[in-house]
């Protein structure tokens, strides 16, 4: 047993049983213990690999996407660029590098990294001295308090995803939601909470749910996706959202633990291994219309990356290669877009204020 679940156990013991957003918080973020503040998970030898490790080609089809739309803005003179979760930074250093294609682009970009890890904090500044100084913040709402009335570029790729859910389950006696607690071995284990929750709790798209069904509530992720929603609103702007997920209002409970790319047990040794849980698009994508913004997909990322020209940047980058160089280019590029890859499951969505016009990508 490790420290935190030691930790859990004894909150537990004393204030009683916690959500699962709790539990996820603390299992990803606790200071000490927390799994994306001790480490690096990524790459082959980490727990997990995302597409801007896979592959080059990834970061870059998103930077043009950003220079795109700034062309179309009309060069503002300050655009905040704002990276939620940037990982290793390896993404933000693909897509500075072809941003810098189009003139007087860098030089309005101001660089904003969200990010709560101090371990990945510094693989960031490293990975990114070359580009540009960024700021680094641990919320978004710092990030707004400072951009005035400029525009801001979000990108967000598997940032949603690890953010707190609750679950909700309906049973016979209405919505209870599903908590962590000790079993008689004082064991973590989930139980569902003896006294139901009000019906309010929940979004009235799942109200006729099957018994047994379990509604996740993403509560941190639609408060961040209303403020970026509402900048976006009065002083213009575009955001790319890319996460695994689904574009309709499923339910079920899709938490997951995964520790050296195997599938592990969620509450054995919290904070050793990545808790994600599957992007509910569909209702992000309602905040933002409630808000007033425009919006795109979610579409595959499959669709959105070869809209976007990735097969011609794969040739392109094909041509002076080696032959080994050449097959690992084509199975990255199979990896980012095969249906049975991540070009199915993985999800790219867009928001963008009204007024922006030509946003590409998401013709289908
Ligand atoms: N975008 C990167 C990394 C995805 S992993 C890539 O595609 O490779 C999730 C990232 O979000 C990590 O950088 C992690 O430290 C960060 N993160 C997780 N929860 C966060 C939170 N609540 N606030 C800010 N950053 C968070």
């Amino acid at each position: 047993m490790n420290a935190l679940q030691e930790y859990l156990i004894k909150l537990i013991k004393i204030q009683g049983p916690i959500s699962i957003a709790t539990f996820m918080a603390e299992a990803l973020g606790n200071e000490q213990h927390g799994y994306y503040m001790k480490q690096d998970p990524f790459g082959q030898d980490g727990d997990f690999t995302t597409a801007p490790e896979i592959s080059q080609m990834f970061g870059e089809i998103i930077g043009l996407w950003q220079a795109n739309n700034w062309l179309n803005m009309g060069r503002p003179e300050t655009i905040h660029l704002v990276e939620l979760g940037p990982g290793r930074g390896t993404l933000m250093q693909d897509a500075l590098r072809s941003m810098k294609i189009v003139p007087g682009l860098l030089d309005a970009v101001k660089l904003h990294l969200v990010e709560t890890s101090p371990a990945l904090r510094r693989i960031q500044e490293k990975n990114l001295q070359a580009y540009i100084k960024p700021l680094w913040h641990n919320r978004i709402n710092e990030v707004l308090d400072i951009t005035g009335t400029d525009p801001i570029f979000v990108i967000a790729n598997e940032f949603f995803d690890a953010l707190p859910v609750r679950q909700f389950q309906k049973t016979e006696t209405g919505w209870h939601e599903r908590l962590v607690c000790l079993d008689t071995h004082e064991n973590l284990c989930f139980q569902l909470a003896p006294i139901p929750t009000s019906e309010q709790m929940i979004p009235p798209v799942h109200h006729r749910a099957e018994n047994g069904s379990i509604v996740e509530i993403c509560a941190i992720g639609e408060n961040i996706l209303e403020e970026i929603s509402g900048h976006i609103k009065i002083n213009d702007g575009a955001a790319l959202i890319i996460d695994y997920g689904h574009d309709a209002h499923g339910t079920g409970d899709s938490l997951q633990a995964v520790k050296g790319h195997q599938y592990s047990d969620i509450l054995t040794n919290p904070g050793d291994a990545d808790l994600t849980t599957h992007v509910n698009f569909q209702r992000l994508k309602q905040i933002a219309q409630r808000i007033g913004i425009k919006t795109y997909g979610a579409i595959p990322q499959g669709s959105f990356l070869q809209s976007m020209g990735i097969k011609a940047r794969s040739d392109k980058l094909s041509l002076n290669a080696t032959e080994a160089q050449k097959k690992d280019i084509h199975s990255a590029l199979n990896r980012l877009i095969d249906e049975k890859e991540m070009g199915k499951l993985f999800k790219v969505m867009a928001l963008t204020d009204h007024g922006l016009q030509g946003v590409i990508g998401f013709e289908v």
